[in-house]
């Protein structure tokens, strides 16, 4: 019986940004492990620490006796200091941190344990769980600069909490769209470079995303450098078809409509069709997925050229066999 674990679109909730300027990378840091010179002082915003649980728990340690490795926990938890809100998905919530130590900025990601029971077995780390298990895999080096990375993690009694990069200043790629329009083509041109290099570096690692999205690329607003985030509803890549679907019904292709079923490649391709066409058009390319059959067709703004409009049909064939690969596209005289 075929599955389906949903994701619609998220609240949004954005406070104030840093003041500080952004770090862009680890390498231009102060070597000597202390703050650089041209970062601000932490906000008192920054004075929480990473969760709740974690001061409540501190305050009981002061009064209590206890055993001896939770201290050596808690201490690595206090690395991180907690800022506002950068978004709220449906199982948790992400908030810009700083590493207290040298002054990286992080997001810390909320995940409730109820999103998932999966834990899947990392190479000499045992079964981690699955968010943490696919970013980990493709987290280790080699990494792919297109794809966010994963710095530490922590179990929680109810959730689990991600420490990831936070590439500053950034946004995610809707709010992008949202605020200055939709992209033009040599921006997309350049956003569709990055995401095909992210998306064969998880291939390398066996690794399906499979909620390829605006509101999952991140985009540096100097650079527009992007990269991939959000592995919660990824799995482990299989030639195989997959019968259980988990990601935004938006961007998923018709044969899971239809037939319950679908491969990894074609999926990931069909997604990377309705992203460009959302981030160049401003909306979805069809009415409802679950209808799009050979002779259905798209509508495109006449501003956008021939190669572009037959990337993007082709992307979006109604049958999985007629969509490129991701070497096709990268072949595609769109980008010549
Ligand atoms: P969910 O699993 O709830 O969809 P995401 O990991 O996609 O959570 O994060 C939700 C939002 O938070 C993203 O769309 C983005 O706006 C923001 N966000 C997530 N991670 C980061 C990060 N590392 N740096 C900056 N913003 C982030
Ligand atoms: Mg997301």
């Amino acid at each position: 019986m075929a599955q389906m674990a949903e994701r619609g679109s998220r609240s949004r909730s954005r406070s104030a940004a840093f003041t500080q300027t952004a770090v862009q990378d680890t390498e231009t840091r102060d070597a000597s492990g202390g703050l650089p010179g041209y970062l601000a002082p932490l906000s008192s915003l920054l004075a929480d620490s990473v969760s709740t649980d974690q001061s409540n728990r501190k305050r009981k340690q002061q009064t209590a006796s206890t055993s001896s490795r939770r201290p050596a926990k808690r201490s690595r938890r206090d690395q991180y200091a907690k800022g506002p809100l950068l978004g709220r998905g449906g199982f948790g919530s992400v908030f810009a941190g700083i590493r207290r130590s040298d002054g990286l900025p992080v997001a810390i990601k909320y995940v409730s344990k109820e999103r998932t029971h999966t834990r899947l077995k990392v190479d000499g780390q045992g079964r981690l769980p699955l968010e943490v298990a696919l970013m980990t895999r493709v987290s280790s080096p080699p990494v792919c600069p297109s794809v966010l990375q994963l710095l530490d993690w922590f179990d929680h009694r109810r959730r689990y909490v991600l420490i990831l990069e936070r590439p500053a200043p950034c946004q995610d790629l809707q709010s992008f769209c949202e605020e200055n329009g939709c992209l033009d083509e040599p921006l997309a041109k350049k956003v569709l470079v990055q995401l095909i290099a992210a998306l064969k570096h998880c291939q390398r690692r066996r690794v399906l995303h499979r909620d390829i999205k605006p509101e999952n690329l991140l985009i540096s607003t100097d650079s527009h450098d992007i990269k991939l985030l959000d592995f919660g509803c990824g799995d482990l890549m299989k030639d195989s078809a997959y019968r259980y679907f988990a990601g935004t019904p938006a961007f998923a292709p018709p044969e899971w409509f239809r037939h319950h079923r679908y491969h990894a490649s074609p999926l990931t391709v069909w997604s990377i069709g309705v992203t460009l066409y959302n981030i160049l058009c401003d909306c979805f390319p069809f009415r409802g997925t679950r209808t799009v059959t050979s002779k259905s067709r798209l509508h495109f703004p006449r501003k956008l050229s021939t190669e572009c409009r037959q990337l993007i049909r082709w992307c979006l064939s109604a049958a999985p066999a007629d969509r490129p690969s991701l070497d096709d596209i990268e072949r595609h005289p769109w980008f010549q």
